[in-house]
């Protein structure tokens, strides 16, 4: 394995310098063997008693630099100073296979200066949730950090009673957040947001330079990926401004969901009350966290606040039309749609509006398009027979045989996601010691598009399976 830690290279202010804390009993949960090999890791290395000694933090791998990130951030709109890694451990930057930096961050490897009265701990719950949803989110597609493997710890974890500790391997292009500029920007700090801003372009933005460029790309990207979370009905949960990845993809699965019902309004995140980051608030939330990287920005701008202010307002006033250009690209390919009308946008709300009012499976309902069988989905059916005759005509209209049309829909509509009740069932088993329904879920999510037709994973949950909330862990 190689390292080239640019990020311990940066000023010391940027982050501290502090190493995993050792566990009692390292245990294997699951590496990504294929993950693993782009890395240049060896995946057996990984799973023998060297290598799980490493993702346990007991031990630190050749050219490991280990450190804790520094980040400030908005938590539910409340300006939060100083935030930072307080249960994550940088080891390094590895040098994949393509040639590409990738942090390999140790999720819940002990306490930092950042942790503040936490435990610096995970346990098995959220570490096996944020393994099966990254890599679910990789395989429909969405950019995310990825889960490269997980372990147990031998140790308790302390929450509403001891439960099995854990530790995630996250890997992903950077860590650097909205929140990462905000915490240097409120100290004045000019060097390190110029800092900041370099690296973040060079890992994220190839050809892109400057706060401005940069500003842009980010607005861009954002726009692209919330559109990909609504057009698969996932709900982010905690998308506070430390939890705004700067390159545009998802960060920090805590209390997230893919939603079974569709329903605009849902929320699951426990500690969400008000639902400020329910499904639909998503879009304008993450505009209003790029307006908060525009902000961070500003110094490096232009020394004239007044005109810095100006060209930022026009990049992050860019957004609202980026994000509907994308949603709006998403959502028509749902439909199979090839060509574009003034109608769709309303054919396509007609469909969600139906969908919303009978509670319709959000995954099922769209699969089932490409299926023909979406009509099952409707408490009333007649509801979607007068949509779908809309549908047909529509598609007819642009001249794409339908039976065509059904197969591009099944594929950027999965016939799997990870359900809610599938992960905590997996979690459930997991805690009693039995993995094996982890390894199912995970095996089956790495083909979303072309499931079998009767995998009972598919299955929405039954009234008494359903999972109305979820927690942050
Ligand atoms: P999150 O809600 O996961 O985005 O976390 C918000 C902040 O709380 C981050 O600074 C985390 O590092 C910190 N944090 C979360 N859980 C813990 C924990 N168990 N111990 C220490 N810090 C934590
Ligand atoms: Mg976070
Ligand atoms: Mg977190």
């Amino acid at each position: 394995m190689q390292f080239d830690n640019l990020y311990a290279r940066l000023p010391d202010r940027m982050f501290a310098r502090v190493p995993p804390t050792p566990v009692a009993e390292p245990g294997l949960i699951a590496v990504n063997d294929t993950l693993a090999r782009k890395l240049g890791l060896d995946p057996d290395w990984l799973k023998s008693p060297e290598g799980l000694a490493v993702l346990a933090g007991n031990a630190l791998p050749e050219g490991a630099e280990p450190l804790a990130q520094a980040y400030a951030g908005q938590q539910f709109g409340n300006w939060v100073p100083q935030l930072g890694d307080g249960r994550a451990v940088l080891l390094g930057e590895l040098i994949a296979r393509d040639g590409s930096h990738q942090d390999w961050q140790l999720k819940g490897a002990g306490r930092t200066p950042f942790s503040r009265g936490g435990d610096g701990r995970a346990w098995m719950g959220p570490v096996i949730r944020e393994y099966l949803i990254s890599e679910a989110m990789h395989a429909l597609g969405v950019p995310t950090t990825r889960a490269l493997a997980a372990v147990t710890t031998g140790e308790p974890v302390w929450r509403e009673g001891a439960l099995p500790g854990a530790i995630l391997s996250r890997i992903a292009p950077s860590h650097i957040r909205v929140g990462t500029f905000q915490y240097f920007s409120a100290r004045e700090d000019l060097e390190a947001l110029r800092l900041l801003t370099d690296l973040a372009c060079t890992r994220h933005y190839p050809g892109v330079s400057g706060a401005e460029g940069l500003l842009e790309a980010a607005t861009l990207a954002q726009a692209e990926l919330v559109a990909q979370w609504m057009s698969f009905g996932f709900i982010h949960g905690v998308m506070n401004t430390d939890n705004a990845h700067v390159g545009g993809i998802t960060i920090d699965y805590g209390p997230c969901a893919f939603m079974d019902g569709y329903h605009p309004d849902k929320v699951f995140s426990s500690i969400d009350r008000n639902g400020r980051y329910a499904y639909s608030n998503q879009p304008q939330i993450a505009v209003w966290n790029i307006a908060q990287l525009a902000s961070a920005l500003l110094p490096l701008m232009d020394t004239d606040e007044a005109k810095a202010v100006e060209r930022a307002t026009a990049i992050v006033h860019r957004y609202a039309e980026l994000y509907q250009a994308a949603w709006a690209r998403r959502f028509r390919a749902k439909l199979g749609l090839l060509t574009e009308e003034e109608g769709d946008i309303a054919l396509i709300h007609r469909l969600l509006d139906r969908m919303a009012k009978l509670n319709a499976d959000f995954t099922r309902t769209f699969r089932g398009l490409a299926e023909g069988r979406a009509r099952d989905e409707f408490a009333e059916p007649e509801a979607f027979d007068a949509w779908e005759a809309e549908w047909l005509a529509r598609l007819a209209r642009e001249g794409s045989p339908v039976e065509q049309a059904r197969a591009r829909i099944a594929a950027v509509s999965p016939a799997l996601i990870p359900r809610n009740h599938r992960i905590e069932g997996a979690i459930a088993s997991a805690v009693a010691g039995d993995i094996a329904p982890f390894h199912r879920l995970e095996a089956a999510l790495k083909t979303p598009f072309t499931a079998a037709a009767d995998d009972p994973l598919r299955h929405a949950p039954l009234q008494n399976e359903i999972v109305r909330q979820t927690f942050c862990g």
